[in-house]
C-alpha cells in the first residue's frame, strides 16, 4: 500500500476570496493596531478593487498572556 496524498481541502483561514470575482489577490492597503493586540488590516481586491477589512491577532509571543 503507498501513502497517498491527501486532498488538500482549499485554503481555510488563509485564504482570502473575492466575493466579487473569486480572485485571491489582495494586498494590504493599510495596516492598523487595535487594542486587545490585535490589528486590522484593510485588503484591496488586485483586479476589481474589492475591499476588505480582516481582523487579525498579531502575531506576537503567542505564550504570553496579555
Ligand atoms: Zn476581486
Amino acid at each position: 500500500m503507498r501513502a497517498k496524498k491527501k486532498p488538500v481541502p482549499a485554503e481555510p483561514t488563509k485564504g482570502l476570496v473575492c466575493p466579487k470575482c473569486e480572485c485571491r489577490h489582495f494586498h494590504v492597503v493599510e495596516v492598523s493596531p487595535l487594542p486587545e493586540g490585535k490589528i486590522r488590516r484593510r485588503r484591496e481586491c488586485r483586479h476589481c478593487g474589492f475591499r476588505i477589512s480582516t481582523t487579525e491577532a498579531a502575531a506576537n509571543d503567542p505564550a504570553r498572556n496579555v
